[in-house]
C-alpha cells in the first residue's frame, strides 16, 4: 500500500494548482456574481490538456490515470465550485459515455472535440418528474426510418445551455422500464427542435450554466444511438458512478478552500489579546475539519484505484460521494463559524464555500439514495 502520489501525480497537482491560483482564484468571485459560464477560462483549460484528463490521447485527451484526473478536478475546485461541475460534466459525464459506449466513429466525431476542449459537453437524465426515480422519465424516442424522433424536457442540466454536445437519454421502449431506456448523442446547433427553455438561479455552484432543455420533434440519425436500445440505464449507472469519484474531489477540493481560508483568518484575527487560533476550541475546529478532509481524499483514492484495477467500486464510489460531500458542507459551515460576522457576509469567501459545497449532497445520487445503495451492496440484495 503506498499512500505517497507519483511523481506524475505531483505534477498534475502542481501544474493545475498553478494555473488555479493564477488564473481562477482572482476571478471565482466575479465568476459567482455574474453567474456567467466562464468561457475563457474553458479555453486555458483546454490548452492545458485539463478537459479531456482521463481519456486517451488518441482522443485528444490528455491519457491521466483517475488519480491524476480527481485531483485536477480537486485543485480546480477549490479555485471556483462552479468551473468544478462544468469540468467534471463535461468529462466524466458527457465524455464518459462517448468513451464507454460510442463506436469508433462516434469517438472521432463527438469525444475527440470533447477532450480537446474544442466542444463543451452535458449529459441530460433527470426531468422534473424524474431525478432520484430515473426509469420514472418521459421523454421519448421514436424510431422513424432511419432517424429517432425525440420529445420530452430535461432539467437541471449542467452545462445544457452551452454545450456542444449532449447525451440525451430518453425511452424507446416505454412498456420495458428501465430496459426501455436508450441513450442519444444529440448536437443543439445542428439539430432542430432542441430549446434552452430556462437556466436556474441557484444558491451556488455559479458559472455552470443549469438549464431547463425541451426536444420538440427533435430527429437524430440512427448513427447517434450509443449502444444498443435499451442499454441507456445501465450505461447511466456506471457513468455517474465514475462521475462520483469526480464529485467526491469537488468537494474535496471546496472543503480545502474553506479550511485554508479558515486557517489563515485563525492566525491574523485577534479577540481578547490573541490570534483566535489560539483558543482551543478553534483549534479543535480547524483539527477536525482537516481529519475529515485527509479520510475524504483516501475514500475517493480507494475508489479510483480499483476503477483503475477494473474491480467493482460501486459501494467505494457511492461512499467517497456521501463521506465528500457531507464533509465538504461541515467544514465549509465551520469555515464560516471561525470567520464570525465576516463569515456571513460577502467580504470573505467563505459563504460561497458553504453555498458550493451544499449542492455535492444533491447531484449525483443524494446522499440518501447513496445510503440505500451502500446498504444494499452490504446486505447484498
Ligand atoms: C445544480 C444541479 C446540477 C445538476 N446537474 C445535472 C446534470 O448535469 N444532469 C442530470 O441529468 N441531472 C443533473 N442534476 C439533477 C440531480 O441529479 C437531481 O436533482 C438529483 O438526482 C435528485 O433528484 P430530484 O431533484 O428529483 O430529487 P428527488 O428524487 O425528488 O428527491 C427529493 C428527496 O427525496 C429523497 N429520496 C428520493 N428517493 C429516495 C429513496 N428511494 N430513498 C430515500 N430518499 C429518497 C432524496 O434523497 C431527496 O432528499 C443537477 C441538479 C442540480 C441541483
Amino acid at each position: 500500500m503506498d499512500f505517497a502520489l507519483s511523481a506524475e501525480q505531483q505534477q498534475i497537482r502542481d501544474m493545475v494548482s498553478e494555473f488555479v491560483d493564477e488564473e481562477v482564484v482572482p476571478v471565482a468571485d466575479e465568476i459567482d456574481h455574474t453567474d456567467e459560464f466562464p468561457q475563457a477560462l474553458v479555453d486555458e483549460m483546454a490548452e492545458l490538456g485539463l478537459m479531456g484528463m482521463p481519456f486517451p490521447e488518441e482522443y485528444g485527451g490528455a491519457g491521466l490515470d483517475y488519480h491524476s484526473y480527481a485531483i485536477g478536478i480537486e485543485e480546480i475546485s477549490r479555485g471556483s465550485g462552479g468551473l468544478g461541475t462544468v469540468v467534471a460534466a463535461h468529462t466524466s459525464l458527457a465524455g464518459n459515455m462517448l468513451y464507454e459506449f460510442g463506436d469508433e466513429s462516434q469517438k472521432e466525431s463527438y469525444l475527440t472535440p470533447l477532450a480537446a476542449g474544442e466542444d463543451v459537453g452535458a449529459f441530460a437524465l433527470s426531468e422534473a418528474g424524474a431525478g432520484s426515480d430515473v426509469p420514472s422519465m418521459e421523454t421519448a424516442a421514436e424510431r422513424e426510418g432511419d432517424e429517432y424522433v425525440i420529445n420530452g424536457g430535461k432539467l437541471w442540466i449542467s452545462n445544457g445551455s452551452v454545450a456542444d454536445t449532449v447525451t440525451v437519454f430518453a425511452k424507446t421502449d416505454p412498456d420495458a422500464g428501465n430496459k426501455g431506456i436508450s441513450s442519444f448523442v444529440v448536437r443543439p446547433e445542428a439539430d432542430d427542435g432542441f430549446i434552452v427553455e430556462n437556466t436556474e438561479e441557484k444558491l451556488g455552484d455559479k458559472g455552470c450554466p443549469t438549464a431547463e432543455l425541451r426536444f420538440d420533434d427533435l430527429r437524430v440519425p440512427e448513427d447517434r444511438l450509443l449502444g444498443e436500445e435499451g442499454e441507456g440505464f445501465v450505461q447511466a449507472l456506471k457513468t455517474l458512478n465514475g462521475g462520483r469519484i469526480t464529485i467526491a474531489a469537488r468537494s474535496l477540493g471546496i472543503a480545502r478552500a474553506a479550511f485554508d481560508e479558515a486557517r489563515e483568518y485563525a492566525g491574523e484575527r485577534e479577540q481578547f489579546g490573541q490570534p483566535i487560533g489560539e483558543f482551543q476550541s478553534i483549534k479543535h475546529k480547524l483539527a477536525d475539519m482537516d481529519t475529515k478532509i485527509q479520510a475524504a481524499r483516501m475514500l475517493m483514492h480507494k475508489a479510483a484505484d480499483k476503477k483503475i484495477r477494473g474491480e467493482d467500486y460501486i459501494k467505494d464510489s457511492s461512499q467517497a460521494k456521501l463521506y465528500a460531500s457531507e464533509i465538504s458542507r461541515e467544514v465549509a459551515n465551520e469555515g464560516i463559524q471561525i470567520h464570525g460576522g465576516y463569515g456571513y457576509t460577502k467580504d470573505f469567501p467563505a459563504e460561497r464555500f458553504y453555498r458550493d459545497a451544499k449542492l455535492n449532497e444533491i447531484y449525483e445520487g443524494t446522499s440518501e439514495v447513496l445510503r440505500n445503495t451502500i446498504g444494499d451492496q452490504l446486505l447484498d440484495n
